[in-house]
């Protein structure tokens, strides 16, 4: 299997060699040249699969569709060291659980930091070992956090052979919670910088990192953030997991609600559907912070400056511009490298937006590629997490409950909706407080974290410090 980019300018390359990358060379994301399909026989085989063998043997399955260029015993492995019951709390990874007559909720926030982005990130830190390790190098990980995404990669790749993580992020401005959760990470390999500014000065100077290729080369600067194609790839194996889960037979039809924000969870979706998972509809659920929301009404794509991004219950939904939302384009336009270039590259820089809705192709969103769209607001989620809770004694989270909202509108009679829960209660204990008058209880692992040793240097935002941190962190090779 090969991977080209969204843009057409850049060679084909392997999947071990775009796992380390972050975007192709002509500023596009790598998808694979053609989706593996799946007929009926194979879906019956990988409902077995997962019926007898677990969750970790069908992402093997999956996984090896699309990764050729490591031994398939190994692979296996990988599969089987990262989805384990004592690291995702159960033996079935990612659990249903009945919301409401045909309405569901798929559990995707069980993993170490209680967010659905461990699912993905978890299975990077072993490929990542193990690419490493079979390339004789070593990788300095360098990234920008506001929450979930920060911790999700500390978890995965702490105590990690050949691996060091700086994480950059806005001191003082996290919860109690996700700043405990990091900085209390004793490992040598993971290292915690709280940058006096916000969370775009933060970003700010990992882009100025990045962009000093002297540099980044000389000291083997990555990234592991959302556009990384393994992710997306990790994330295909929950919804044929989830469908497998809410249908007793491959006749039927699901569809998922997804609450959404850089349009990566979403569009392993349209991965799944495009490979011939029967799925009825995707619906993408924003908050107040509607880019995608937009565009799937309306067929108009407008980025948002930072003074336009609101502060929400859901921040992990909070964005300005959807950065997975190129992949989904390329291939509704047909694959066309020169449009998508056009239109991600000039008209976005331009103009900042770009508007579809006269295109021919613009029905075939909704009609052949199944996407629908919906936005809640602050007061409607409080309000979902009420009914939920009064409903089925379920405590849902403040991210998870755009997708119910949004996700249970769309229903249609005799189609399943699988939502997606994609952080635990647990994490905004404040809000759900507030919503249902009571406190969601808290994984007993979690307890007392907030008074554990914290380890965490606090910097200016100022670039030259932090690449004075990096170039002097010592020897990776010892770590
Ligand atoms: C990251 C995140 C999202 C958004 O997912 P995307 O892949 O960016 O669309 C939603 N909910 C939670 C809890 C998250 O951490």
């Amino acid at each position: 299997m090969r991977y080209v980019s969204t843009r057409g300018q850049a060679p084909a390359r392997s999947f071990s060699d775009i796992l380390l990358e972050g975007l192709a060379p002509d500023g596009g994301l790598y998808l694979p040249e053609r989706y593996p399909q799946v007929d009926r026989a194979l879906l019956a085989r990988w409902r077995e699969t997962l019926a007898q063998r677990g969750y970790a043997a069908l992402a093997f399955e999956i996984l090896r569709l699309y990764v050729d260029d490591i031994p398939e015993r190994d692979l296996r492995e990988i599969c089987a060291r990262t989805y384990m019951a004592d690291v995702f709390g159960s033996a079935a990874i990612t659990p249903l659980k009945k919301l409401d007559d045909g309405c569901y909720l798929q559990g995707l926030s069980n993993g170490p930091t209680l967010a659905f982005k461990d699912l993905a990130m978890q299975l990077l830190g072993h490929l990542f070992e193990y690419e490493l390790a079979r390339r004789g190098t070593h990788l300095n990980v360098l990234g920008a956090t506001s929450g979930d995404t920060g911790s999700a990669a500390e978890y995965a790749m702490r105590g990690k052979r050949g691996i060091r993580v700086f994480m950059l992020s806005p001191h003082g401005r996290m919860s109690a919670f996700q700043q405990a959760q990091m900085y209390s990470l004793q490992d040598p390999n993971i290292v915690n910088i709280a940058i006096d500014g916000v969370f775009d000065d933060c970003q700010d100077i990992v882009k100025a990192v990045s962009a000093d290729l002297e540099f980044k080369r000389r000291y083997a600067i990555g990234t592991v953030n959302s556009i990384n194609w393994a992710r997306l790839l990790a994330q295909v194996v929950y919804y044929f997991a989830g469908y497998f889960l809410a249908t007793e037979s491959n006749e039927e039809r699901v569809s998922f609600a997804v609450p959404s924000g850089n349009f990566g969870n979403v569009c392993a979706g349209h991965i799944a559907r495009q490979m011939g998972l029967p799925i009825a509809q995707l619906v993408v659920a924003t908050n107040e912070n509607d880019v995608l929301d937009e565009f799937f009404r309306t067929g108009i794509y407008r980025v948002r400056g930072s003074a336009e991004t609101r502060e929400t219950s859901s921040p992990s939904m909070d964005i300005s511009k959807a950065s997975n939302f190129e992949r989904f384009v390329f291939d509704w336009l047909g694959r066309d490298g020169a449009r998508v270039a056009e239109l991600f590259g000039s008209t976005l820089a331009g103009s900042r937006q770009f508007d579809l809705s006269g295109d021919p192709a613009w029905p075939e969103v909704a009609q052949r590629y199944g996407f629908v769209s919906g936005k809640s607001t602050d007061a409607e989620r409080i309000a979902t997490i009420r009914a939920v809770y009064r409903q089925s004694g379920l405590i849902i989270d403040p991210h998870t409950a755009n997708g119910v909202r949004t996700g249970c509108a769309h229903a249609r009679p005799g189609v399943a909706m699988v939502v997606l829960e994609t952080a635990l209660a647990a994490k905004f204990a404040a809000t759900i407080g507030g919503a249902i008058g009571r406190l969601p209880e808290r994984p007993a692992r979690f307890d007392g974290l907030e008074e554990r040793p914290q380890r965490v240097r606090v910097m200016p935002a100022d670039v030259d410090q932090v690449k004075n941190l990096i170039a002097h962190a010592g020897d990776l090779a010892s770590v």
